[in-house]
């Protein structure tokens, strides 16, 4: 069953050029369909600029959209009334890159977990207090630092923390925005290990932003590989990483050390190509290493390889 569906997304935002104050377009989301079922964990991969952080943002409503359609749970999140927008806001949850910021510095951890529980609730004390205790075990954590500030803990706590917020409100779907890049190597496995954990016990629904493929590769069911705003592959996680197709994934996978000796000579080329102008074609022409003549002026349709993994590129299209 699918809770998220995305269908022709697209997102565009105005930002400043220059010292004239000259604005200009940036084409961050160019027409994603996606859907995202129930129960699984689904990553977003591509380098920083390839707008996956725009569409998370734009799936909890938090970017204004150009075109295309939004539903959770089959309801368009575009047209709820004020009720049902509040209970989306309960039930969709973000972890963010960096535990250092996402944390109040000036309030104790037992406020920091209180409030999403007393403005969107009703629960008594007792009950607030009773679900922080559920949700602090949850994240490997106990009573001991409610009276603590974020300063008195370790990146690694500070993240656990900063999950246990996100539960407090019984979520359905947490998008976790680079959960692991800001904190040490070390620590990083026991985060990853935990959202696992939760996506196991808990049955949530997890959308993962990271440009990171060794922990995609640990923690997702599919992966979507997202390029100038486009998804140009879509697949199980295994397939993907066994059996990449499109020659941005391929590349992607070769920049993970010794990844797969077999990738080595397909080397990414250049740099991405500013949003705010697009190449004409397949966006990936311009450093692509199986170039075609038709990929400059045609956009490649996307390919259905089998029932679960597709692919934007003409290699695999009828070219006719
Ligand atoms: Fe490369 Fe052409 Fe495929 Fe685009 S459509 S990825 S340019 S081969």
């Amino acid at each position: 069953m699918s809770l998220i569906n995305v269908k022709n997304l697209y997102v565009e935002y105005l930002a400043d050029k220059g010292i004239l104050g000259k604005k200009t377009s940036v084409h961050a989301v160019n027409g994603v369909t996606l859907e995202i079922k129930q129960g699984e964990i689904i990553a977003v991969a591509g380098e920083s600029g390839c707008g996956k952080s725009t569409l998370a943002k734009a799936i909890m409503k938090l970017e204004k959209i150009k075109h295309g359609e939004i539903s959770f749970d089959g309801k368009n999140i575009h047209s709820m009334n004020k009720k049902e927008l509040k209970e989306f806001r309960k039930k969709v949850q973000m972890i963010f890159q960096n535990p250092y910021s996402s944390l109040d510095p000036k309030m104790k951890i037992i406020d920091t977990l209180k409030e999403p529980l007393v403005i969107n609730t009703k629960l008594s004390n007792q009950e607030i207090t009773q679900i922080i205790q559920e949700k602090l075990e949850m994240v490997g954590l106990d009573k001991s630092c409610l009276e603590l500030y974020p300063h008195e803990f370790s990146g690694g706590q500070r993240q656990r923390i900063a999950i246990a917020r996100a539960l407090v409100l019984n979520p359905d779907f947490i998008i976790a925005d680079e959960p692991v890049s800001a904190l040490d190597v070390s620590i990083q496995a026991q985060i990853i290990n935990l959202i696992k954990e939760l996506k196991e016990k808990c049955n949530i629904t997890f959308l993962l932003i990271t440009h990171d493929m060794s922990v995609i590769k640990y923690l997702a069911d599919r992966v979507a590989v997202m390029y100038l705003g486009e998804i140009v592959e879509l697949g199980n996680t295994l397939s993907i990483f066994n059996n990449p197709k499109h020659p941005y994934t391929k590349a992607l996978l070769n920049a993970v050390p010794n990844f797969n000796k077999k990738l080595q000579a397909n080397m990414l080329k250049g740099e991405l190509p500013s949003p705010e102008n697009l190449p004409s074609g397949c966006k990936f022409h311009t450093r692509c290493p199986n170039f075609m003549p038709i990929c400059e002026c045609n956009i490649p349709p996307v390919t259905a390889l089998t029932e679960r993994h597709n692919v934007k590129c003409f290699l695999y299209s009828n070219k006719e």
